[in-house]
C-alpha cells in the first residue's frame, strides 16, 4: 500500500496571519493540495508550489512585481494568473482565490484555468507563417503565435523525426535512465492538431527564396510564407580521425543520437568520451549512472575552464573524479581502430562506446543560400529580424545585439532558444519587442547543478563567494571591473538576483 503524503504546512481554509510569514511567502495547503502564498507589495497570492517546468520550490524564488521565478532554470510565472510568462516553464500554475478577514488569510476555492491558448484563436486570417525548426526556438514561437491570438496558417518544418523535445534531458535523466522518454515530448501530438499547427517532421527545407517569399522542401514542393523564421539550431562537430566513423561512435544532439547511445550502452562496459564540454561530462556522469567506466580526453588543462575559469574548472573534474571518471587531459585521440582510441600521447584506451561532444556549429546553410547576412551566425536585429524584411532567426543560429554585454552574441542555451523564439513570434505579428533577455543556462553533474547568468566570452578576474568545494558558492566573473556574467551553485536565489541586477540595469 502507498503511503499517503502529508499536505504541506497550516490549513489555510481555516486562516493564516501575516505574521506568519518568512521572507514573504508561506507553504499550505488546501484539502490534499500544497498552496504557496506569496505576499507582493501590500497584495497576497495563493498559487501552486512547484515549478511547471522541473517542479522547482517556488517558495525559494524571487518575487518580482507580481511574478515570481522559479530557482532551478529561472522560469517565471504570474501571481495574478498563474500564467508561464517565461521559458523554460510552459504551463500556467494553479491559482486559488485569496480572502482577507482582517489579518487573517484564508484560501479556499481554486480559480477556474483560463482557456487554453488554441480556444483563444480569433477569426481566421490569410497569413502563413512558416517555421524551419523543431526545437526549443521555433516550438516557442508556434506556441506564442496561438498565445498571442494568431489566427492565419503555421506550418512548422523539422528534418527531425521527433517532436519538438526537452532537448537537455538527451544527456542528462534521459540518457542516465532516470527518465523515461515519454517525458521528452515538450507537448503530446493532440497539442499540435488542436493549436491548428501544421507540424511536419523528417521535412527538411533545401532553399529560400526571400523575393518570391516561398521555401523548398527536400522533395521538391514549395511553401509561400507571409512571414518566416528560421530557427535551424546547430549541430554537433565531427571528429576527423580514421576510425570515426564506425557504429560504436556517437554524437548526440537528437533523441535517435541519445537512443543510439543508449543502445550501445547496454552491452558496453568501457566508454569513451571525446570532449570535456558541458554535453561530453553530461554524457560521462549519465554513463557512470549506468556502472559504466567512462574515460575522457580533452585538449584542454581543465575541463570548462574557458567558460567558468580555473577553480570551477578544478572543481568539476574532481567532482566527476570522485564519481569514477578518468580524465585524459591535455591530450586529443588520434585514431579509433575497431574498440582501440589511440591518443597523441601514445596511450592506448579500450572502449566499446564513444561519445563525440567536441562543440557544435550553426546550421547556417539555409539562411546562407537566402543571401541572409551572417557574421559567425545568422546577423538579426534587437528584433530578432534578419538583413531581410519578414523573415526571422532564433535561437542557436542568431547572432544578437546584447545590451548586458554591449556585444553581438550567439550562444547555445536552451532558455535562450525559447525565450529568442517567443520574441521572434511577437515581432512576426508587429509588435517590435526589444530581444534583451539576460542570458542564462544551466548544466547538471550528479547532483550538482551549475547556474550561469549573463555572457562573459572572456574575464579578466574571477570573485570568488563562499565555497566552490564546499558546492556552496557565486563567482562573478568581470571585466575591467564590471561584471558580465555570475555562476552559482546551489546559491539559486542569489543567481535570480544577479539576474534581476542585469536586467535593471539596462532597463
Ligand atoms: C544533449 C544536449 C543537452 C543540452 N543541455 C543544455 C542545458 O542543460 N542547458 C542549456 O541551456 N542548453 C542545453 N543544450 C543546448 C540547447 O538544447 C540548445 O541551445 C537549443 O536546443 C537550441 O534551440 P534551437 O531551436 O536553436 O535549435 P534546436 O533545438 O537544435 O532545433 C533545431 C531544429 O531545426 C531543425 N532543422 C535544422 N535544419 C533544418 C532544415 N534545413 N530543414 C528542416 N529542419 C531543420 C532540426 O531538426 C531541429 O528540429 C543542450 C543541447 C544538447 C544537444
Amino acid at each position: 500500500m502507498t503511503e499517503k503524503r502529508k499536505p504541506s504546512g497550516p490549513d489555510l481554509t481555516k486562516g493564516v496571519s501575516l505574521t506568519d510569514f518568512k521572507e514573504a511567502k508561506l507553504l499550505g495547503h488546501v484539502g490534499e493540495e500544497d498552496v504557496l502564498l506569496v505576499q507582493a507589495g501590500s497584495e497576497i497570492f495563493a498559487i501552486e508550489p512547484a515549478c511547471s517546468h522541473y517542479h522547482g520550490p517556488l517558495a525559494e524564488g524571487l518575487v518580482v512585481g507580481d511574478t515570481i521565478r522559479c530557482p532551478w532554470h529561472h522560469a517565471c510565472f504570474s501571481l495574478r494568473s498563474g500564467e508561464a510568462t517565461r521559458p523554460p516553464a510552459l504551463n500556467a500554475l494553479a491559482v486559488w482565490e485569496v480572502m482577507r478577514d482582517r489579518d487573517k488569510i484564508i484560501v479556499q476555492r481554486r480559480r477556474e484555468a483560463p482557456k487554453p491558448s488554441a480556444a483563444r484563436r480569433s477569426a481566421p486570417t490569410p497569413d502563413k507563417f512558416v517555421i524551419v525548426g523543431g526545437g526549443a526556438a521555433g516550438f516557442a514561437a508556434a506556441e506564442t503565435l496561438r498565445r498571442e491570438g494568431f489566427a492565419g496558417a503555421i506550418t512548422m518544418l523539422s528534418d527531425d523525426g521527433a517532436m519538438p523535445v526537452d532537448r537537455p534531458n538527451l544527456s542528462k535523466d534521459y540518457l542516465a535512465g532516470s527518465a523515461p522518454e515519454d517525458w521528452l515530448p515538450l507537448r503530446g501530438a493532440d497539442y499540435y492538431q488542436d493549436a491548428g499547427i501544421d507540424l511536419r517532421l523528417n521535412t527538411n527545407v533545401s532553399a529560400i527564396d526571400a523575393k518570391t517569399r516561398s521555401v523548398t522542401l527536400g522533395n521538391g514542393d514549395r511553401l509561400s510564407f507571409d512571414r518566416l523564421l528560421l530557427a535551424t539550431g546547430a549541430e554537433p562537430v565531427r571528429l576527423q580521425v580514421p576510425g570515426a566513423d564506425q557504429p560504436h561512435v556517437h554524437t548526440l544532439r537528437s533523441v535517435a543520437d541519445s537512443r543510439a547511445v543508449i543502445k550501445t550502452a547496454g552491452s558496453a562496459r568501457h566508454a569513451l568520451v571525446i570532449g570535456a564540454s558541458f554535453i561530453g561530462l553530461e554524457v560521462a556522469a549519465s554513463l557512470r549512472a549506468r556502472k559504466i567506466e567512462v574515460h575522457v580526453v580533452a585538449p584542454e588543462e581543465r575541463p570548462m575552464q574557458k567558460v567558468l575559469g580555473a577553480e570551477m574548472g578544478d572543481f568539476v573534474r574532481s567532482l566527476h573524479e570522485e564519481n569514477g571518471v578518468v580524465f585524459h587531459l591535455k591530450d586529443t585521440v588520434e585514431k579509433l581502430a575497431g574498440m582501440r582510441a589511440t591518443l597523441k600521447s601514445g596511450a592506448v584506451i579500450e572502449a566499446d562506446l564513444v561519445v563525440v561532444g567536441i562543440g557544435v556549429k550553426p546550421r547556417l546553410a539555409l539562411a546562407e543560400q537566402a543571401g541572409l547576412f551572417a557574421d559567425r551566425g545568422v546577423s538579426v536585429s534587437e528584433y530578432l529580424e534578419t538583413s531581410v524584411a519578414g523573415i526571422f532567426a532564433a535561437g542557436d543560429i542568431a547572432r544578437w545585439p546584447d545590451p548586458h554585454s554591449r556585444q553581438t552574441i550567439r550562444v547555445e542555451h536552451w532558455v535562450v532558444a525559447e525565450r529568442q523564439g517567443q520574441t521572434a513570434a511577437r515581432n512576426m505579428l508587429g509588435k517590435r519587442e526589444r530581444f534583451d533577455a539576460v542570458p542564462f543556462f544551466w548544466s547538471q553533474h550528479y547532483d550538482v547543478p551549475i547556474n550561469y547568468v549573463g555572457h562573459a566570452e572572456s574575464f579578466d578576474d574571477i570573485a570568488i563567494d563562499g565555497s566552490i568545494s564546499g558546492r556552496d558558492c557565486l563567482l562573478k566573473y568581470r571585466r575591467a571591473g564590471r561584471v558580465l556574467a555570475v555562476a552559482s551553485i546551489y546559491r539559486d536565489l542569489d543567481n535570480l538576483k544577479a539576474e534581476l541586477e542585469m536586467e535593471r540595469s539596462h532597463a
